[in-house]
């Protein structure tokens, strides 16, 4: 029979690229928590009529992206595709809105998205996920944008990104401004990509975020869409601009920075990089006021980011190694065994990583082992040492060995640490 593989477009994260994983999700908590966010967990699967309400029926997303089944009871449900319209969704479910303002929530995991995969784009990935509810003040946007970085920062790649930071006005004012777009991509249409044909009658908006290459002259001879904001916009976002000037944080403005779901208004941005082709989008966000009040919510403002998880560890590159243990404890023979159960367990609760062999096989094929996986020592227990409750301590570097009482292992594998002694 032939093995089963995994489905196209869903990968598995191997032990050695976890640990990358770990660091990515540490910086990302530890970043979070420090600026007041609060971990919120929340299902993978949502009514299908949410992401449609939540994110918009022209998207991408919504059109031909997502993964929507019956369940057994005939109800329609997707595996979310991305996170924002479920923390929304529990924002009011579960009433946040009486909480002190603004409510700070952050959420990791996996998204779905029937996507063509390649490199960096997957059909289930991962992403860290930041919204900031209930304020407007353009001091937020700004927080919110250097927290990003200071996420990139932890992980030590904030020089190889670029931030683009750009305003797509309010929903009012847009209007005008996606009326001109129109009649000025209207008489060039026939040099836009098919897929850009149907975004100029259906959204001109997402014409500018088309990463097509005979698109691009086009997209960068359009109207700016920084000329057309109301007077309120522009000065958000001019505001927005002093706060990260304040912090000295670099960015680019990019006024065809719209981003894909319908839902933002005034504050985009996007953190990029040239390092991996096409994906070369990181993470983004925006503010998005209004979209609680479309889902049912009171009327209170939002922002917020995601973080494509896959990209940031692709960005780490591939220097892990695999862990070592600190001892191979080896036993020669059953009694032996029995002695060095109990050690081995009271090493692993002080932490210290140790393995224990089975006292089956001969000293020098334990040796051999013991270099095998890394071990920094070996302990060899035989019967002299039972006899006197001591072991050998061998440096796996240097060959050097010594007797040592077995009470006292701990304090000679690891002497900077505390040890219980119980
Ligand atoms: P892209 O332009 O790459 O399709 P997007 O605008 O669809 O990105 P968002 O919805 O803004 O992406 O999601 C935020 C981040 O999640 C992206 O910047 C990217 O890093 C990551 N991401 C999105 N889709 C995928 C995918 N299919 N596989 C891996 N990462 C993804
Ligand atoms: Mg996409």
């Amino acid at each position: 029979m032939p093995p089963i593989k995994a489905v196209r477009g869903v990968r598995d994260i191997l032990p050695a690229e976890a640990r990358r994983w770990q660091r990515v999700e540490a910086a990302a908590r530890q970043t979070f928590e420090a600026y007041g966010y609060r971990d919120i967990r929340l299902p993978l699967f949502e009514r299908t009529e949410l992401f449609a309400r939540g994110i918009g029926d022209e998207t991408d997303i919504v059109k031909k992206e997502m993964y929507t089944f019956a369940d057994r009871s005939g109800e329609s449900v997707t595996l979310r595709p991305e996170a924002t319209a479920s923390v929304l969704r529990a924002y009011i479910e579960h009433g946040f809105h009486v909480q002190p303002k603004p409510v700070r929530l952050y959420t990791l995991g996996p998204m779905f998205r029937y996507e063509r995969p390649q490199a960096g784009r997957y059909r289930q990935f991962h992403q860290a996920n930041v919204e900031a509810l209930g304020e407007t003040h353009p001091a937020l946007d700004a927080e919110v944008i250097a927290m990003l970085l200071d996420f990139f920062g932890a992980l030590g790649l904030a020089d190889r990104l670029e931030l683009h930071v750009n305003s797509i006005g309010d929903a009012g004012t847009r209007q005008a401004y996606v009326a001109q777009l129109r009649e000025y991509l209207t008489p060039v249409q026939d040099r836009l990509c098919d897929e850009c044909r149907v975004r100029l009658t259906r959204n001109p908006l997402r014409v500018l975020d088309c990463k097509t290459p005979h698109c691009q002259p086009i997209i960068e001879k359009a109207p700016s869409i920084l000329d057309s904001l109301s007077p309120e916009a522009a000065r958000h976002f001019e505001s927005v601009r002093q706060c990260l000037d304040t912090m000295k944080i670099r960015y680019v403005v990019n006024a065809r920075l719209v981003r894909g779901l319908d839902y933002y208004v005034r504050t985009t941005f996007e953190v990029l990089t040239g390092e991996l082709g096409a994906q070369n989008a990181v993470a983004g966000g925006g503010r998005y006021d209004g979209l609680i009040h479309q889902l049912g919510g009171p009327a209170d403002p939002g922002i917020g980011f995601a973080i494509g998880m896959e990209r940031v560890v692709l960005l780490l590159g591939e220097d892990d190694r695999p862990p070592a243990p600190l001892a191979l404890l080896i036993p020669i023979g059953e009694p032996a065994l029995r002695r060095l159960m109990p050690v081995a367990r009271a090493l692993r609760r002080a932490r210290l990583a140790v393995e224990l062999a089975y006292g089956d096989r001969k000293l020098p094929r334990e040796l051999e082992h013991a270099d095998r996986i890394g071990a920094r020592f070996a302990v060899i227990v035989g019967d002299s040492e039972l006899e006197r409750d001591q072991c050998i301590l061998r440096d796996m570097r240097t060959r050097e060995q010594r007797g040592v009482p077995l009470e006292r292992l701990a304090i000679e594998l690891a002497p900077g640490q505390a040890h219980d002694e119980s």
